[in-house]
């Protein structure tokens, strides 16, 4: 038991150590260099200020739409190249062919007569942003909003609320950064901006004047890539191979960028309870088998105990209590059978003591209940229920029987003298037997007092005899 233990905790100590490598590995988002290959790199555009999708970090590009794009080329093999400009730029490099690829943009008809579009990337969620310290103040019409409106020129929230709300004072301005500089500057008090845009340039700002909340939800729309107009071919080798972008990847990119808390994907989840039950499970297992063992145990400790207390240690024969029992089962009316129920004493048996020592004393004990065991049937039962004192219940005997079987006993005692060293000790046993009926009212002290004045009938008549006697209440 002890080493399918400490096999066991080796075991689960390998599984742990086993899920922590297979988690690290894959919770960093893996993001290798795709293959070299004589293919021209695919030159993909965007903005270079539109955190958290794609903006210029020390000359680097970086943002949850380049981590996209560096994925599809993993994927395709197809070497990837950026061109981060300001918004309008980056829309005019695709045109003016620059760039192959827009790397993600939302749709409108007016941009579709330019470029063709191709699958979903992200949805966007934009509203329009106000200063929290003026949003009880001000109309809840948008048409009616006093406020001049920060919006990014050429971007798909400009033309969104020219069209539906155009009485709005709209401010462009080059790129996001531009217009978040212009937020804290003091120089707008509301703009246009996704939420996770938003959330990202706010990010770090402190509470109080600068504090930002949404006012109005304008629309929630999914950034997809496109390509020039007509390129067909382009677009359809693009969303085959983005299809072919794993979806775990894709969720991992997007929350990465778009939540700070630590990504941990669902297969961690279904591994560690996995793991977590294959731990349990042998511990439930030993733990059952530890119960099962420690109940048998103690039912083993109670049988011994049973027999103990049921047992005289000299003899080996029932004791007072086992006797009492089983009178008190015979007695009862239900159970009622004839039996005869006999005290049997060795007869001078201080003597044997006094003369020869309480050792000798005893082999004789040990010796006299074997006899009177050899002289009854498998059904009696015979107890020693004091020192030199027995007693016998002889089930459904008749009167004849119970004579036949005193008189074995006597017999057998008194003719088979007991041999110690040079001495021969010649014992006798003296007999109360008293002849029960079944259907009476019996009480069992009543019985063996009744026994126990035949026996002593038996003493008086000159011992080395039974006194039989029918019991009558
Ligand atoms: P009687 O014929 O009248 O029965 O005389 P007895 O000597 O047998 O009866 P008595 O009651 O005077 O003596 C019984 C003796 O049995 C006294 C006691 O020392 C002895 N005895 C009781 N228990 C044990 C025992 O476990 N071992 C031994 N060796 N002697 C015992
Ligand atoms: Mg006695
Ligand atoms: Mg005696």
């Amino acid at each position: 038991m002890l080493n399918f233990i400490k096999i066991m905790r080796s075991w689960s100590m390998l599984l742990c150590i086993a899920l922590i490598l297979f988690t690290a590995d894959t919770v960093s988002l893996k993001l290798r260099a795709a293959d070299t290959s004589a293919e021209p790199a695919l030159i993909i555009a965007n903005s270079k200020a539109w955190k958290p999708f794609s903006y210029l970090e020390d000359g680097q590009p970086k943002g949850l739409l380049i981590d996209f794009w560096r994925q599809y080329s993993l994927v395709s093999g197809r070497k990837v190249k950026f061109v981060l400009l300001d918004w309008q730029a980056s829309l005019d490099a695709v045109s003016d062919n620059r760039a192959a690829v827009h790397a993600g943009l939302l749709y409108s008809d007016k941009r579709a007569e330019l470029f063709d579009f191709g699958a979903d990337i992200f949805n966007l969620q934009t509203s329009i942003y106000i200063k929290v310290s003026l949003l009880g103040l001000i109309e809840k019409d948008l048409n009616k909003l006093q406020q001049a409106v920060g919006v990014v020129q050429g971007g798909y929230e400009q033309e969104f609320v020219s069209n539906n709300y155009p009485k709005i004072k709209l401010v462009a301005y080059i790129n996001n950064q531009l217009m978040f500089d212009a937020v804290r500057g003091g120089e707008i008090t509301a703009f246009v901006a996704d939420m996770q845009v938003a959330n990202f340039y706010m990010a770090g700002q402190s509470a109080g004047s600068n504090n930002y909340a949404p006012y109005a939800f304008l629309y929630d729309k999914a950034i997809q890539f496109a390509v020039k107009k007509g390129n067909q071919k382009l677009l359809a080798d693009l969303n085959l191979n983005v299809k072919k972008i794993n979806e775990q990847d894709l969720n991992l990119i997007r929350q990465k960028w778009i939540n700070t808390e630590t990504i941990v994907p669902l297969w961690f989840y279904r591994s560690l309870i996995l793991g977590l039950f294959l731990l349990v499970l042998p511990y439930i297992y030993i733990l059952r088998k530890t119960v099962a063992n420690r109940t048998r145990s103690l039912a083993e400790a109670n049988q011994k105990l049973l027999a103990q207390v049921n047992t005289d240690t000299l003899t080996g024969l029932y004791s007072r209590r086992f006797l009492m029992d089983k009178l008190t089962r015979l007695t009862q009316p239900s159970k009622q059978k004839d039996f005869a129920l006999l005290m049997l004493d060795i007869d001078y048996f201080k003597k044997i003591n006094d003369t020869y020592g309480h050792l000798v004393g005893d082999q004789v004990l040990s010796i006299i209940s074997k006899r009177i065991t050899s002289c009854i049937r498998h059904q009696d039962t015979l107890a020693r229920i004091g020192g030199e004192e027995f007693c016998l219940i002889l089930q459904g005997v008749c009167e004849q029987k119970a004579v036949e079987i005193c008189a074995k006993i006597n017999k057998k005692i008194a003719e088979n003298p007991i041999k110690h060293q040079s001495a021969v000790l010649t014992v006798t046993i003296s007999i109360g037997c008293t002849l029960v009926k079944s259907g009476a009212d019996l009480e069992p002290l009543s019985l063996l007092q009744h026994a126990d004045t035949l026996l002593y009938q038996a003493k008086n008549n000159g011992r080395d005899q039974a006194v039989i006697c029918t019991y009558l209440q």
